[in-house]
């Protein structure tokens, strides 16, 4: 989609920080970071939420989600098999939650302690 940022920037059309990129998928840094790491992963389709994307492709969905453990590995945010120190995975979905770009994107952050509930 011509229209969208995000698959603007799978066309290089904008430049992107890439941290980590599969056949299918893309992650890259957010440009305003919430969080000592916060990256943006993306299926390199269209698709605008999670949900339409399970009914689409699970598949691909499944790789987003193996992309993100991937940066999160990369990023020192998990050791071996654990889940230590831990990251926290977003997607925004829909107005209320704050989604701001149509295309699904799930938000790896880490580096520091996290509260719960978020506003
Ligand atoms: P949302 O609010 O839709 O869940 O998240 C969209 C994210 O995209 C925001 O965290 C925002 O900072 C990020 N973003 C918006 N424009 C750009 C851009 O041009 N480049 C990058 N790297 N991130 C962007
Ligand atoms: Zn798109």
């Amino acid at each position: 989609m011509s229209d969208c940022l995000f698959c603007r920037m799978v066309a290089g059309e904008i430049p992107a920080d890439v941290v980590h990129e599969t056949d299918r998928t893309l992650a890259f840094r957010d440009i305003n970071p919430q969080a000592p790491t916060h990256v943006l992963v993306i299926p390199k389709d269209h698709h605008a939420t999670a949900g339409l994307l399970v009914g689409a492709d699970p598949q691909l969905l499944a790789e987003v989600v193996a992309a993100a453990h991937a940066v999160a590995v990369q990023e020192g945010l998990v050791t071996g098999d654990g889940a230590e120190p831990g990251y926290r995975l977003v997607a925004n979905t829909g107005p209320q939650a704050g989604q701001t770009v149509h295309h699904l994107h799930l938000h790896v952050l880490g580096g520091r302690p996290m509260t719960w509930p978020p506003g």
